[in-house]
């Protein structure tokens, strides 16, 4: 990803000055997959990449080279290199996981591209590469992947990851199953920055590592690593040297800014996760039906801190958190499916399946920040998100919220309403505008709920009454420097993405409820008797149960389609408007069947002897919370059908 002018000649200094050694007998196996060497030990990313070199060697095939996607990339967007970086580790990691390789991963490249349109642009940051690398992830078969992403302290291109350790320095160790990316700096002698590079690590052997470079695949590179002191260690700083006697025109340096991990985690690596947090839905749902009953007539129930607290032995709040927090890094596949399960108990029970608005967390470096996540993970933190505001809901970019810049963090100003959990919970992720006041450079914080300034007001709900609902107001509210959450500015992009998920399974737990209140109508209008027979003989009792059914179950196969996007890593404009649309007629049909099942119970459906009463009450919440329906349905036609149709409903108000 250099700069366009220099990398043809970086590259041809590269190739011609890179030490092209040759390969070892580690490294040297007799074909791809299926050779013996990939046999004696598939799972080594040195061998799997081997395997794969030779193909490419033979014929061009199993690796796709950087410049065979250069010429898609903006002009002034660099190279391709880190999209060939992903797509060879995802080959690699096909054969590490026993698959064979992909056979076209030139096509599977291109699949990247349109669904992640902006890495065309080129200068990819760190989270766009994680997102590519969770792409890959459908086509690994079964195998999941876990990422862990960890920067140099110094590294500009810094997002949302924890640095390494100034006085260790980064673990550039391969082991089978857990293959790892470089990504390093590429300055002149000048100091001036041409771009950076991303290589494919193969081992380590005498003091040098070995790895391939998506510019030549067919080959390898070694590096001396060479470790430099910062102000708090002796490896802040890490530089790949060429090796003795190998000099590298220019004076050009390579300065690691980050280490790509990434782990395969299919049951064969469920001893990456934490003790007792058994890897199967299957597991997780009879588990949380246990605490269900467990918990069904006291005063815990409802109660989401009580719940995290008793099911973090088995790994529910940690489910969609990474490893590296205490958490299980389960997909969205998977996660849907425990959403849905507690919806079937209770639509309240949104709030205690993984870790919910804790999850742009994961956008800071900061240490105290991510420790909130651990905290989340272990059932002992619980995050509350304020947005709304008295004037603002829907029309997020209105909030009159502000921050302003002060030595040492910022100072928020404001006033929120109608925000669930603020009673219940440790922290609150705080939704302004950002420094420069510009509309729609929102800035998102995260704050103790009782830090010094917070006020929290309570109103009475109609439903959804686990948690609170009221609002906050906040004066002078001191924050520091590494709560900010992304960058200033950043808040809207962190809404839709987080919002994204959120949305999606908010709508399988409404599905959950549809589908258990039409179990419940079922079992009325079978054993209810009325004018001498059953009232389920009154066939237009039967024809809600017959078309809710199917409905819930067309907006769920929806769901599970939107999860995998999510899984792929897919935010795009096509998964907005399947979820907003899932959000929107996921909680409209799991209403219309909550309503039918309570008529069907006559007078004792209007009685707390069902909870269908609470259920209505909760949805009509659910259709408000998290987007209301009718927003919900204008952003399917905006990303459906162009943005001229928002445009028509928002702009009058703007030209007057
Ligand atoms: C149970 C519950 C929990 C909540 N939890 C939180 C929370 O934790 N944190 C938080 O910040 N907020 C929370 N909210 C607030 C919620 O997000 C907002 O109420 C919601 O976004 C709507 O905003 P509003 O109330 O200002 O309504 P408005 O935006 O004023 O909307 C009023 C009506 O106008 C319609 N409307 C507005 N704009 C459009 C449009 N462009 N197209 C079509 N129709 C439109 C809406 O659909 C609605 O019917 C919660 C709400 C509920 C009910």
């Amino acid at each position: 990803m250099l700069a366009r002018p220099i990398r043809s000649s970086l590259w041809a200094a590269a190739l011609v000055l890179s030490w092209q050694g040759p390969v070892t007998a580690q490294d040297k196996p007799g074909g791809a997959a299926g050779s013996p060497a990939a046999a004696r030990a598939p799972g080594l990313p040195g061998v799997a990449l081997a395997s794969l070199q030779e193909a490419y060697r033979r014929d061009e095939s199993g690796l796709v080279a950087q410049d065979e996607l250069d010429p898609l990339i903006h002009p002034d967007g660099g190279g391709a290199c880190a999209s060939a970086a992903c797509v060879d580790l995802m080959q690699a990691l096909r054969v590490m996981a026993g698959l064979a390789p992909h056979p076209n991963p030139h096509k599977a490249a291109l699949a990247a591209f349109k669904a992640q349109p902006d890495l065309l642009a080129g200068r990819v940051s760190n989270e766009q590469v994680e997102r590519l690398l969770r792409f890959y992830q459908a086509h690994l078969g079964h195998a999941r992947i876990g990422i862990d992403v960890l920067s140099a302290p110094n590294s500009g291109y810094r997002t949302h990851t924890p640095t390494w350790d100034e006085a260790a320095g980064p673990d550039l160790g391969v082991a089978p199953r857990r293959a790892k990316v470089l990504s390093y700096t590429v300055s002149d002698s000048t100091g001036k920055v041409h771009g950076r590079h991303f290589v494919l690590m193969k081992g380590q052997a005498d003091g040098k590592i070995e790895v391939v470079d998506p510019a030549k695949p067919g080959g390898d590179r070694q590096y001396v690593p060479d470790f430099k002191a910062g102000d708090k260690g002796t490896r802040s700083r890490l530089f790949l040297n060429n090796p003795a006697g190998i000099p590298r025109t220019g004076g050009l340096v390579y300065e690691v800014n980050t280490v790509f991990t990434v782990a395969l985690l299919d049951e064969k690596g469920a001893a990456e996760r934490p003790a007792g947090a058994a890897n199967s839905v299957e597991h997780i749902t009879r588990k949380l039906d246990e605490t269900a009953r467990a918990l069904k007539g006291t005063d815990e129930f409802l109660d989401p801190r009580a719940w995290r607290k008793k099911t973090a032995a088995f790994g529910l709040p940690g489910l969609d958190l990474p490893v590296e927090y205490g958490g299980s890094a389960w997909p969205a596949t998977k996660m849907v499916e425990v959403f849905k399960r507690a919806g079937e108990h209770n639509l309240n029970f949104r709030d205690v399946v993984g870790g919910a608005h804790v999850r742009p967390l994961l956008k800071s470096a900061d240490k105290e920040v991510l420790d909130i996540v651990r905290q989340v993970a272990r059932g002992d933190g619980y995050i509350a998100i304020a947005i709304t505001e008295p004037d603002a809901g829907s029309d997020i970019p209105a909030i009159k919220s502000t921050a302003k810049k002060v030595p040492g963090g910022y100072v928020l100003n404001g006033t929120k309403r109608f925000n669930a959990r603020l009673n219940q919970a440790t922290h609150v992720v705080i939704f302004t505008q950002g420094t420069t006041g510009e509309r729609g450079k929102l800035s998102a914080f995260v704050t103790p709920i009782d830090a010094p300034g917070i006020t929290i007001e309570r109103f009475k709900a109609h439903g959804l009454t686990g948690n609170s609902y009221g609002g906050m107001s906040f004066k002078d509210l001191m924050i520091p420097e590494g709560r900010l959450l992304g960058k200033d500015g950043q808040g809207m992009h962190i809404f839709f993405e987080h919002f994204l998920y959120w949305r999606l399974m908010q709508a399988a737990a409404a599905l959950g409820t549809g589908e258990n209140a039409l179990d419940q109508m079922a079992d009325r209008i079978k054993s209810r008797h009325a004018f001498g027979g059953p009232i389920g003989r009154f066939t237009h009792l039967q024809q809600p149960l017959g078309q809710y059914k199917t409905e819930l179950r067309m907006a769920y196969a929806l769901a599970r389609e939107a999860a995998e996007r999510i899984d792929r890593g897919d935010y795009g404009t096509e998964t907005r408007a399947l979820i907003c649309g899932i959000k929107a007629e996921g909680v409209e049909i799991a209403l219309r069947a909550v309503d039918a099942a309570t008529r069907a119970y006559g007078g004792e459906g209007y009685s707390d002897r069902v909870d269908l009463g609470d259920r209505l009450r909760d949805l009509n919440g659910l259709r408000i919370a998290d987007g209301t329906t009718d927003v919900m349905r204008m952003e399917v036609v905006r990303q459906t059908f162009g943005p001229e149709f928002w445009e028509m409903a928002i702009e009058p108000k703007e030209k007057k």
